[in-house]
């Protein structure tokens, strides 16, 4: 193998992307990951999400090493209570009634980078450039070539034997490998900021339906909480434009007093929410995975728990065909890794979309449905059972990852 030869290319060092460089790590396969943005989480733009993993991603990034590190910034999530502004009916499911633990625990996105970084840096297997783009890429028969793009004159040709294109929603791979895509404006954007509510949260992750669109206090550490506003685009830049004091009256009114007064606001970040859903997986020698494959709008939390299960398959895949000394660009393993995937993404971005209009649908019988859903979510338990499997990852084939089952 030539010194700008590998196995594996990956475009994008995302939180996707990190993850498959990590669950590759240790296998023999050479793996390059080429990150847009630079190396470290320090010196990218701000980002105040806090994401909700749901308990098989917890299983997963457990077995990448990644959630001990996180320590107590991965606080548990202990209860769910979801309500609808002017509406009756709740839903409110304990972990403990249900036998478990916890549903899942809430991470600041940007601490997660973080770990991932550093575990990725620490692996000698997986060489990370950043920041560079991948760009012209050529399949071949047996192999592709791309351009590594360093910028100021210093560029690389690399070959590999496949490209997993992770490189986000607006991905330029996807479009130069001809993979079209459906995409829907939600014309709402997310402000995204840490606070601390007078009351204890107890662990619970709080969802209230507007018809702007959801808010959402998830725990975290010390009593603090991840917030998300969800409101009209059109409205975010005067909210963002808000002090700190009148900011937080806006969410109060819109969340409500279950946690008490809403104070002690951090830095805000607004994020435009759009779905798009790639048409397809997989092209020569390349795959999408992560959000170059499909993105979601936030209402239940399902983007980030979605890609992560694509790497984990994927990973599985491709160790499985290393054992077995075949080439991991076969178009044979890329239409089994795709068929793969296909029931786990219908469902949950199918869900995901259907929550995003039916939660802020507006009118008396819109309002009289919500009602009764959350009542039977809440009542009926097959369907609870149903919604809080789904919701905690298991749907399609469980990656082995997830099983503790991966080497
Ligand atoms: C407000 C909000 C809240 C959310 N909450 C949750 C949640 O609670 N739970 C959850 O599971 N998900 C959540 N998500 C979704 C989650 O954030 C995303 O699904 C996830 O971050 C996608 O990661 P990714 O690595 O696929 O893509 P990205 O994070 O977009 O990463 C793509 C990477 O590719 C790089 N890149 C781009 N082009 C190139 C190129 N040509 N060459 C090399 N590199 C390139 C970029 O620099 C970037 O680092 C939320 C999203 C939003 C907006």
């Amino acid at each position: 193998m030539r010194a700008n030869d590998c196995d594996i290319l990956i475009a994008g060092g995302g939180l996707v992307g990190l993850s498959l460089a990590l669950a590759l790590s240790g296998s023999g396969l050479r793996v390059r990951l080429v990150d847009q943005a630079p190396a470290t989480s320090a010196e990218r733009p701000a980002d105040e999400r806090h994401l909700a993993l749901n308990e098989v991603s917890c299983r997963i990034l457990t077995q990448l090493g990644i959630l001990p590190t996180l320590g107590a910034a991965a606080a548990p999530i202990r209860a769910i209570h979801v309500s609808s502004a002017g509406e009756f009916g709740v839903t409110h499911w304990s972990a403990a009634e249900n036998g478990r633990e916890r549903f899942g625990v809430v991470v600041p996105a940007r601490r997660l980078l973080q770990e991932l970084q550093r575990a990725v840096l620490a692996r000698s297997d997986v060489e990370l450039v950043a920041p560079a783009s991948v760009r012209d890429v050529r399949p071949a028969a047996d192999s592709l070539s791309a351009q590594v793009d360093a910028g100021a004159a210093e560029m690389d040709t690399v070959n590999a034997r496949l490209l997993v294109i992770a490189d986000g929603a607006d991905s330029a791979l996807r479009t130069a490998a001809g993979i079209g895509a459906q995409r829907h404006d939600y014309e709402r954007s997310a402000i995204c900021c840490a606070l601390t509510p007078e009351r204890d949260h107890q662990g619970t992750a709080y969802e209230r339906f507007t018809r702007s669109g959801p808010v959402a206090l998830l725990p975290q550490a010390q009593g603090r909480c991840g917030a998300i506003f969800v409101v009209e685009t059109a409205k975010a830049g005067r909210l963002m434009a808000l002090p700190d004091s009148d900011y937080l009256a806006e969410l109060q009114q819109a969340f409500g007093y279950r946690l008490g007064r809403l104070r002690e606001a951090g830095l805000r970040v607004s994020y435009p929410l759009r779905r798009m859903l790639a048409e397809r997986l997989v092209a020569p020698r390349q795959v999408l995975i992560g959000n170059a494959a499909q993105a979601v709008h936030p209402v239940g939390a399902q983007g980030f728990n979605l890609g992560l299960r694509d790497a984990a398959a994927l990973a599985q895949a491709l160790l499985e065909s290393h054992r077995q000394g075949a080439d991991p660009g076969a178009p044979a393993l890329l239409d089994r890794y795709a068929a793969a995937r296909q029931a786990d993404r219908a469902a949950t971005t199918g869900l995901s979309h259907a929550l995003a209009l039916g939660t802020a649908m507006r009118g008396p019988a819109a309002g009289w449905l919500r009602s009764v859903a959350l009542i039977a979510a809440d009542r009926i338990e097959p369907l609870a059972e149903h919604l809080l499997l789904g919701g905690m990852g298991y749907r399609g084939n469980t990656p082995a990852l997830a099983r503790g089952a991966h080497s």
